[in-house]
C-alpha cells in the first residue's frame, strides 16, 4: 500500500498519516526526516544533499527522489509506506513516478485531505502562543484558563505572524498553485481519493479506512 498524502498546511494530513501508520503498520515518511538521517549518518547521498543546503540552494528533485528510493528499499517499507510532504510539485511527482516505474511499482493512493481555505484560516487564526515558555492554545479548542494569559507561566499570549489570516492566506495560495497540477496528475492515474477534512479527526480517519480497506 503506497500512499501519498495531500492536503493544505493546517488541514490535518500529518495527523491522518500518523493514524494510518499505526493501523496499517507502514512507515510515515517525510523527506525532512530522510535528509536528517542521511546527513547524520554521512551517507554519499546525504553529503550531496548537504552541499546544496549549505549553499542555501534547494535540493534538486532527482536527488530527493534518490534519497526517497533508498529509504523505501528498506525492509520496513515491504508492505508500503505513507509519503507526507512529497511530492509537492508536478516535477517531483513525475520524477517519483519514473523512479518507481523502473521497479515496476506505482503509487496506489493519493489521499487529499480537503479543507476549505476559510476553515484553515479560522483554525489558525484562533491559535495563541506563549513566547516565554512555548505553550500553545486555541481560543475555541484549547483555551487558557484566563483569556490571553498563559496557564503555565502567566505571560501574555499572542497570535504569531505565521498564524495571521493574511500569512495563512498567502501560504494557501502557494499551496493551491503547486498542488492543483498534482491533483490532476493523480486523478489521471485513477488513484486520487478526496476526503472531507472538515470533520472530526476520527471521522476523517474512518473515511480513509473505508478507502484503504480494513
Ligand atoms: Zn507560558
Amino acid at each position: 500500500m503506497k500512499i501519498v498524502m495531500l492536503g493544505a498546511p493546517g488541514a490535518g494530513k500529518g495527523t491522518q498519516a500518523k493514524m494510518i501508520e499505526k493501523k496499517y503498520a507502514i512507515p510515515h515518511i517525510s523527506t525532512g526526516d530522510i535528509f536528517r538521517a542521511n546527513i547524520k549518518n554521512g551517507t554519499e547521498l546525504g553529503k550531496k544533499a548537504k552541499s546544496y543546503m549549505d549553499a542555501g540552494q534547494l535540493v534538486p528533485d532527482e536527488l530527493t527522489v534518490d534519497l526517497l528510493m533508498d529509504r523505501i528499499a528498506k525492509e520496513d517499507c515491504a508492505n508500503g509506506y505513507i509519503l507526507d510532504g512529497f511530492p509537492r510539485t508536478i516535477n517531483q511527482a513525475e520524477c517519483l513516478e519514473e523512479a518507481l516505474s523502473k521497479k515496476g511499482e506505482a503509487i496506489d493512493y493519493a489521499i487529499d485531505v480537503e479543507v476549505p481555505d476559510e476553515n484553515i484560516i479560522n483554525r489558525m487564526g484562533g491559535r495563541r502562543a506563549c513566547l516565554n515558555c512555548g505553550a500553545t492554545y486555541h481560543v475555541v479548542h484549547i483555551p487558557p484558563k484566563t483569556e490571553g494569559i498563559c496557564d503555565k507561566c502567566g505571560n501574555e499570549l499572542i497570535l504569531r505572524d505565521d498564524d495571521k489570516p493574511e500569512t495563512v492566506g498567502k501560504r494557501l495560495d502557494v499551496y493551491h498553485a503547486q498542488t492543483q497540477p498534482l491533483i490532476d496528475f493523480y486523478t489521471k492515474k485513477g488513484v486520487l481519493k478526496e476526503v472531507d477534512g472538515t470533520k472530526d479527526m476520527e471521522d476523517v480517519f474512518s473515511t480513509i479506512v473505508n478507502i484503504l480497506g480494513e
